[in-house]
Parts: structure tokens; sequence; C-alpha cells
């Protein structure tokens, strides 16, 4: 892999696609230690010319003249183009961090993980929630999950809807569950309906693992409130993650209170067999970081010195391949009903 930990020249970045989330890529780039914004591109070229000037960098007249200019680029076009532009962009020798999902289908996912891992170029999927201060919080604690529940709610808006809920919101939790499990999907029930939308805006999901873990997703586009929630149950500790505070909760059963942080609240005592044993509260400190920033800088960090990102393309894959099982299953019932 040609790494740029040779010279001080900083890492050139592109966006490509710079709608609602890639003006955010473009204005969070500049702040990124080692990296530049050396320009913008998008289909909408007053929108190019308007993100540029915000952002004091150059707006390209195509993706072709972008790349020429760049070592990497961010890919937030809509997904149903992801494969496209990043055939271009690997094919030019350019290391790409590409918005989640990966791309629309499976196979093209497969196909550009095969060219970036030829070409030797990093391949960083945008599955910000693993970046989540919430998620942080929990590095480092002991994670055996047997049963989980997560709820992804937003309310509608037209941005997105050319896929499924499944692939817009539902597969956040599908990349953060299978980043917990480290477990096979060994059987899928699921169910979803359209009511807004083309497609489908509200989506069921039960994934049990070789693990022995359960998980219980829910996702909805057309929801009153918004919720972005995950609980945790395991052995001696059940985990309330809420990914939009941030904040963690954690109850735990311990044999005693050594080894509990100064914040751990004792809540009682519980009888378990001949021992007696204590329930504690916690809420886990979180990070102060933007997790958009944090997954650049991740990128960056991978491209100049060979690391590996959390987020590989393989991850972003494997949350696609499940996400699209999710949905045939969904069709499958449907086709039955
Ligand atoms: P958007 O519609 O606001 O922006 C997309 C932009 O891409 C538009 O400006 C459009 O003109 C431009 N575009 C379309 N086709 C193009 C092409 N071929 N070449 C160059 N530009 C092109 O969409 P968005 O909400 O910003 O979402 C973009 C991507 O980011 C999607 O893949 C979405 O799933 C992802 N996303 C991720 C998160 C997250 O939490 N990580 C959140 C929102 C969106």
């Amino acid at each position: 892999m040609e790494h740029l930990e040779r010279s001080d020249s900083p890492l050139r970045v592109g966006v490509i696609g710079v709608g609602h989330l890639g003006a955010i890529h473009a204005k969070l780039w500049k702040g990124v230690a080692g990296a530049a914004l050396a320009g913008v591109v998008d289909s909408d070229p007053e929108r190019a010319k308007k993100i540029a000037a915000e952002h004091d960098t150059q707006a390209f007249a195509g993706i072709g003249e972008l790349l020429a200019a760049v070592d990497a680029v961010s890919i937030v076009t809509p997904t149903s183009v992801h494969a496209a532009v990043a055939e271009q962009a690997l094919q030019a020798g350019r290391h790409v961090f590409i918005e989640k999902p990966i791309t629309a289908r499976y196979a093209e996912a497969e196909r550009i993980i095969s060219m970036a891992d030829e070409a030797g170029l990093v391949l960083q999927v945008g599955h910000i929630e693993r970046f989540n201060p919430a998620f942080e919080a929990l590095r480092g604690h002991s994670l055996e999950p047997m049963f989980i529940e997560s709820h992804r709610l937003a309310q509608f808006r037209p941005r997105a809807t050319d896929v499924a809920v499944v692939l817009d919101l539902m597969i956040h939790d599908i990349d953060l569950i299978l980043a917990l499990t480290r477990s096979e999907v060994t059987e899928l029930r699921a169910s979803g309906v359209s009511v807004v939308s083309d497609t489908i805006d509200i989506a069921n999901a039960r994934l049990e693992f070789a693990s022995g873990c359960v998980a219980n997703l829910t996702a909805s586009r057309i929801s009153q409130r918004q919720m972005r929630k995950m609980r945790l149950f395991q052995r001696d500790a059940y985990i309330s993650i809420d990914f939009a505070q941030p904040s963690v909760e954690m109850f735990q059963i311990r044999d005693d209170m050594s080894g509990a942080h100064e914040s751990t609240m004792l809540l009682g005592a519980i009888e378990q067999g001949t021992k007696q044993r204590v329930i504690t509260f916690e809420k886990l400190p979180t990070p102060d970081t933007n997790a958009l920033a944090e997954e650049l800088a991740e990128f960056a960090n991978a491209v100049r010195t060979g690391s590996q990102p959390r987020v590989t393309g393989r991850s972003g894959a494997e949350a696609l391949r499940v996400a699209e099982e999710i949905m045939r299953e969904i069709e499958r019932r449907a086709v039955v009903a």
C-alpha cells in the first residue's frame, strides 16, 4: 500500500456529493489533523459552488477532475450511486471513505472490496455509531450480550427514501450488533411495511446468532418521536445505550463493591444460593467527541500509517448482507400474506 507517512504534505481529500451530510464532511475535513480539503463536487454544480464557497475550497466540474487533484475521497452521494462512484475513485487509485450503507447491493460491495484490496487502498465505511460517544464509553467493558433490543425511530423526511428503512436506519444497528456479537446469524425472522414511500418504512427483525445471542431490531422512519436506543442483557448486567443523548446506564450484579467507581451507586442486595451479592447502578462517562470527525480522523490515519480502520469495507458488506436477508424475508412474508 502506498502510504503518505514518508511525506509531511497533508492528505488531500475531496468530497463527492455535498448534500445534507456531504456538506458536513467538507466542514469537518478542514479540522482533521494531517488532512486538507482539496475540493468538492456534486452532480448539482450550483450546490458544489455554494458549499465550496462556504469552506473556501474549489468546486470541481466533474468527478474525474476532482480525482486528479486528491489522494482520498469521501463519497456522500445517494446510496444508489455509491458503487459507481467508488469504482471510479478506486480505479483512479484513490483511498475511499464511503458513507453507509456501503452500496445498494451486496454484489456491488464485493466488487469494490476486491478493487480496494487489489490496489492496496483503504476502504472505510461510515458506520458512524461505532464512534458515538455512548458506544465509545463501553470500550474496555466485557460485553457478551445474550439478548439485544434496538429501536431506531425517526420522523419522516423525503431525503434517503431511495432505499428501504432497513438499509437507511436499521443497518446502523445491524453493524453495531455484528460488532458486539462477533458471531454468525443462524436464524432470521422479519416483517415490514411501506406506509408513505415506495419502499419499506418500518421494519422489525429478530436475529439469532451461533453464540446463542438473540437480537430484536426495530427501525422506523415514520415515527412521531425520535429514538436511537439499544439495550443489552447479559449475565449479571443490563446496559442501556442512548445514542441520541449520548449516554450509557449500567446495572450490574456483583459480589461486592470492590473495583467499583466512585460514581457507582449501591442499589441493594440479592440472595443468590448461599451468597449475598450487590446490585449497582452507574452512568458511564462518555467522551466529548464528534463521531463524524473521529471516523474521518481514523480514515486519514489508516491512509497515512496502513492501520486497519474499525469499519472496513468487509464490515460494511457484512451489515449489508444481513440487511438484504432481512429485506428478502420481509418480501417473502408479504407474498405469503
Ligand atoms: P442528500 O440527498 O442530501 O445529498 C446527496 C448529494 O449527492 C446531493 O447534493 C446530490 O446532488 C449529490 N449527487 C447525487 N448523485 C451524484 C453523483 N453521481 N455524483 C456527485 N454527486 C451526486 O443525501 P444525504 O442525506 O446527504 O445522504 C448521502 C449519503 O450519506 C447516503 O448514502 C446516506 O445513506 C448517507 N447518510 C449517512 C448518515 C449516517 O448516519 N452515517 C446520515 C445521513 C446520510
